[in-house]
């Protein structure tokens, strides 16, 4: 069931509710009081009255999302450019990082070291953090509206991340995906939905833990082959008489394929059951079951993994690609604007170029989006480079040993996007699991401090 506001309007209702006041005024958002019924008033409070920040000293720069995208954006935009007044606008109270959470999972590192406040990185990078969401967007008069009221810009840039797309693994009823979301939520958004496996494993007793690999470009690569290890370290240590089943629709792993099956084979023999070409077609909640084409498995708890899609918000402001099958963003891939407006950005997980969907990808890629706007804002310009995407995956819990890939893209005339200048590193170390730490801290030090 969608959730309800305190006017007992759903965000649904409450984004018709803005649709319908904009097409009776004409122009613009209808205000309180000017004609509008009293409901109709009463939702568009935000919407119509201005957010409480204080009067820009420069030009207005928003960052929309606090994630790994955004919080370098912000910080980044406000160095490369002293003068723009930068606000950076989310919802949640606190940062919690998914990078480095499946080594949480098994107990490697502290809870600790995953939070952070968004307080703390606004006051460091010199920008204002508005606790909020934005909800519409009015391009031509750059007017943003958010939950905590409108506010205008000159640049805008949209970093909203990732949703799920629960029909990918065939459960098209939305009160049956909510169920699932709920019951078996796949921990690939920040926070609440790690709590909720960290829970599930300290309760765990003995059967199958099921994990999958989605279809399609989905968020952090390796991310469900390194959770499978880290579960599996986690079951060996507590004598839990558990095993991982991992579902892969590929033939192999989707990265780090040799030193991800080496690790299953050599470390986790008898813990972590690797099934490919099985690709979900239904979930049965209540019956503890998925199936695939070739039959169905049946658990004891589950993480399950749907297709990733980019966050529903650049689709309700209808800057998505609609031949994009996973709804990302349209933007020009050298310059990231929207098409016809220098204005308006979109980086991070929501963009269209099929980069790896990676926390180091979105930070990097937004050191020098950064820089493009500033350039932009001073009549110059700064160059596309390549953002680089480097990734520890930690593969041995208790040895605390990983693998790691760095790479960058390059877009070739008839072949479209590739990596280039990768470096592969499969064979596990101690070194690497020490460095693994070490780039979460390093990257935290560079969106916090
Ligand atoms: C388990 C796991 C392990 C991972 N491991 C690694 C790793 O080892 N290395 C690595 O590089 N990457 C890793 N990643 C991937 C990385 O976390 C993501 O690629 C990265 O977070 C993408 O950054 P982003 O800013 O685009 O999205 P996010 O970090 O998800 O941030 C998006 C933000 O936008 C906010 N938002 C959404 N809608 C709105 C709105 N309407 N208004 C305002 N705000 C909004 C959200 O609340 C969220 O905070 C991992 C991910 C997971 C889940």
């Amino acid at each position: 069931m969608a959730k309800r506001s305190k006017t007992g309007l759903g965000r649904r209702d409450f984004l018709k509710g803005a649709a319908l006041a904009t097409a009776a005024s004409g122009a613009g958002l209808v205000s309180a009081g000017t004609g509008a019924s009293p409901a109709l008033a009463a939702v568009a409070g935000p919407l119509s009255r201005a957010a409480d920040l204080p009067k820009p000293a420069g030009q207005r720069v928003i960052v929309v999302g606090g994630g790994w995208s955004g919080l370098t954006m912000a910080k980044y935009l406000k160095k490369n450019n002293p003068k723009f007044d930068v606000v950076m606008i989310e919802p949640n109270a606190t940062f919690f990082s998914c990078p480095l959470s499946n080594l949480w999972l098994d107990n490697v590192i502290d809870t600790d070291l995953l939070l952070h406040s968004y307080t703390d990185a606004a006051k460091a990078g010199g920008y204002i953090w508005l606790q909020g969401m934005l909800v519409q967007l009015d391009r031509e008069k750059r007017r943003a509206f958010t939950t905590a009221g409108y506010i205008d810009y000159d640049y805008i840039v949209l970093s909203p991340g990732i949703d799920y797309n629960y029909a990918s693994l065939g459960v098209k009823d939305p009160g049956e995906a909510a169920r699932l979301a709920q019951t078996y939520p796949a921990g690939f958004k920040p926070g609440s939905e790690h709590l909720s496996i960290k829970a599930k494993l300290d309760d765990f007793e003995e059967g199958v833990f099921l994990l999958n690999v989605p279809t399609g470009n989905y968020r952090c690569l390796p991310g469900p082959y390194e959770r499978a290890c880290m579960i599996a370290s986690y079951f060996k240590a507590e004598g839990i008489k558990g095993k991982v089943v991992l579902l892969d629709p590929n033939e192999k792993p989707t990265i780090k394929a040799d030193g991800f099956l080496a690790a299953f084979k050599e470390l986790h023999k008898g813990y972590i059951d690797y099934q490919t070409a099985a690709t979900i077609t239904g979930v049965d909640v209540a019956g503890k079951t998925v199936e695939t084409e070739f039959g169905k498995v049946k658990f004891a708890d589950a993480a399950i993994y749907p297709r990733v899609r980019a966050a529903r918000l650049i689709e309700d402001l209808g800057l998505a690609d609609p031949k994009s099958p996973q709804l990302e963003g349209k933007i020009d891939n050298f310059r990231y604007t929207v098409p016809g407006d220098d204005h308006t950005y979109i980086a991070g997980d929501a963009r269209p170029m099929p980069f790896s969907k990676s926390g180091n990808t979105a930070n990097t890629e937004a050191h020098i989006v950064s820089r493009m706007i500033a350039a932009r804002a001073q009549g110059k310009d700064s160059p596309w480079e390549s953002p680089n995407t480097i990734c520890y995956s930690m593969v041995d819990g208790e040895g605390k040993q990983s693998i790691m890939v760095d790479a960058k893209y390059k877009f070739t005339k008839g072949k479209g996007w590739g990596f280039t200048d990768v470096k592969l590193i499969e064979k596990w170390s101690k070194k690497l699991g020490k460095a693994n730490i070490e780039w979460g801290k390093g990257l935290y030090r560079d969106m916090f401090s």
